[in-house]
């Protein structure tokens, strides 16, 4: 190579070599992030420390500090070597092995989180290039907290794009409704319908959040096991900078239970204010059956004194003033028993009872009343006389019958009156049939409730209060069986009751004697 173009080669090479470090100057210059180069020293105790050479505008305005240039980092940011030594440690590192390092820190003294680069051009020296990133770490920790927050809220937390696919559920979601995160991304929220709820909400619930309004309400939902719930809550629209809706926004929470106690609160509250209702009704009836025979009798012991009754009017004004009596000794003692059933003092007593013998005195007390009426009495016996010996309450059974037998009574017009009993296992099913008024089906059941008489034209004008069926259930019972009717209305009625037959246990206590 000729010597002129040796010198041009060099010359050549020396402009580039220029052009380049006038870059990197200008790089160095006005770069955003901030720029120093130091030279490390270490004094009599090897502590290090480093001096300046150079830095660049940004790394002034990022940190503060002006004509730093030979002076020491500990001597210009005091406190660091304190508050942050592993900053030393990692520039020393870096100086001495070349090998180069980035990192985020936090200077605590300065209150300050930096992004930091660290290169080594030549041994003992060190570069770095910082950005303060103090903004984006604070936004960076609040989203996380958020993000927990949101994570481990108990609320339901739902976040849709604009058609209601689901994009984000927070473990609460999941928790209620049992779909998980993977299950329910992409679906739409439509899956959560139950039908139970009129379109209208949904239609009322787009137009408001379409439109930017926040909606809340309750919804009616429908888990993935298909069991139902309620949840209350909000959704409202997520914007975008350009304030255009990107996404919807469901915080709710599950108010089921609330709900459910809620209703029993209002059913206790209806079932109380009923059974004052029916308390305030039976008052009125036991007032209205008392008042009425009373009203009766001393208003014919009245007319009594009047000289001028005659004798076939005396006696039938005795009659009346007899009847009454009947009638109010019967609410006494039906209330008597009442009370007794209520305050549990109702006590069964016990002994051997021929049932064919009972019913024959119960027919014999009954017949002629049944007679005057014009109506049939008859009377079965399901049992030889000496298989008819049960250990039972008699006057209990007594009373059972002939609560159903005037009943029977009361109720018939025409035809006739059936009493009885079969062996049915080891029961004995006794009946009283008769072909009365009947009984509608509805209140087959109600009968046996107190103070409840059907509602019929002809039962109105009959006397009664109402218990001689809950006593006579309440009866049978104690006497360990259950009591039914059967009855078609217009056709008559037929009550059955069982009561345990124990006739063996009478047997052997009579053979053994
Ligand atoms: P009451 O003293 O009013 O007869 P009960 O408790 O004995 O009270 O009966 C309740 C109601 O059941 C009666 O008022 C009547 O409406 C109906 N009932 C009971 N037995 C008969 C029957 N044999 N035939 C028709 N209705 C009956």
């Amino acid at each position: 190579m000729s010597e002129k173009k040796r010198l041009n080669k060099n010359s050549s090479k020396a402009k580039i070599g220029e052009a380049k470090d006038a870059l990197h100057r200008f790089l160095c210059t006005h770069m955003r992030h901030g720029y120093a180069y130091y030279r490390m020293i270490a004094d009599e105790e090897n502590q290090v420390d480093f001096v300046y050479e150079d830095v660049n505008e940004s790394y002034e305005k990022l940190t503060g500090l002006n004509n730093v240039i030979g002076k020491r980092i500990t001597e210009t940011r005091p406190g660091l070597a304190k508050s942050t030594p592993i900053i030393f440690e990692k520039y020393a590192r870096v100086a001495k092995t070349g090998i180069p390092d980035a990192f985020e820190i936090f200077i605590k003294n300065e209150n300050h989180w930096y992004d930091v680069s660290l290169y080594s051009p030549k041994k003992g020296y060190v570069l770095s290039m910082l950005d303060d990133i103090t903004e984006r770490k604070l936004a960076e920790n609040k989203l996380q907290k958020l993000s927990v927050a949101v994570e481990q809220s108990p609320a339901i937390v739902v976040i849709t794009d604009t058609q209601g696919n689901i994009e984000y559920i927070n473990p609460t979601f999941t928790k209620v409704t049992g779909y998980s995160a993977e299950e329910a991304r992409g679906q739409n929220l439509r899956i959560l319908k139950s039908g139970q709820m009129p379109q209208s909400v949904y239609e009322e619930l787009w137009k408001k959040i379409l439109s930017g309004d926040i909606w809340n309400g309750e919804l009616h939902n429908k888990k993935k096991n298909g069991e139902l719930y309620w949840e209350q809550g909000e959704i409202s629209a997520i914007r975008n900078k350009e304030n255009v809706i990107t996404n919807f926004l469901g915080v709710k929470v599950d108010i089921t239970e609330q709900k459910r106690t809620l209703q029993e609160l209002i059913d206790a509250k209806q079932k109380a204010l009923e059974r004052d209702l029916i308390k305030a009704a039976h008052l009125a009836s036991i007032t209205h059956e008392l008042r009425t025979p009373m009203t009766g009798i001393l208003g014919f012991s009245e007319l009594l004194n009047d000289p001028d009754v005659s004798q076939e009017e005396s006696a039938e004004y005795i009659d009346i003033i007899h009847q009454n009596s009947l009638r109010l000794l019967t609410l006494i003692n039906e209330l008597i028993d009442i009370a007794c059933i209520e305050a549990g003092d109702s006590k069964v007593e016990l002994v051997d009872t021929c049932v064919n013998k009972l019913l024959q005195d119960i027919a014999a007390f009954f017949k002629l009343a049944i007679n005057k009426k014009g109506l049939s009495l008859t009377c079965t016996q399901g049992l030889q006389d000496s298989e008819s010996i049960i250990n039972t309450d008699r006057a209990k059974l007594t009373q059972i019958f002939t609560n159903l037998i005037s009943n029977a009574l009361k109720f018939t017009l025409t035809g006739g009156i059936e009493i009885g009993y079969t062996r049915v296992n080891d029961m004995l099913e006794f009946y009283v049939k008769d072909s009365g008024i009947g009984i509608q089906h509805a209140m087959h059941e109600k009968i046996f409730d107190r103070f409840v008489q059907v509602n019929n034209p002809l039962t109105r004008e009959i006397e009664g209060a109402g218990l001689g069926l809950s006593i006579s259930k309440a009866y049978v019972a104690m006497l360990g069986g259950t009591i039914m009717v059967d009855s078609v209305e217009g056709k008559g009625s037929s009550f059955f009751f069982t009561i345990p037959n124990n006739h063996s246990l009478c047997r052997k206590r009579m053979g053994s004697r």
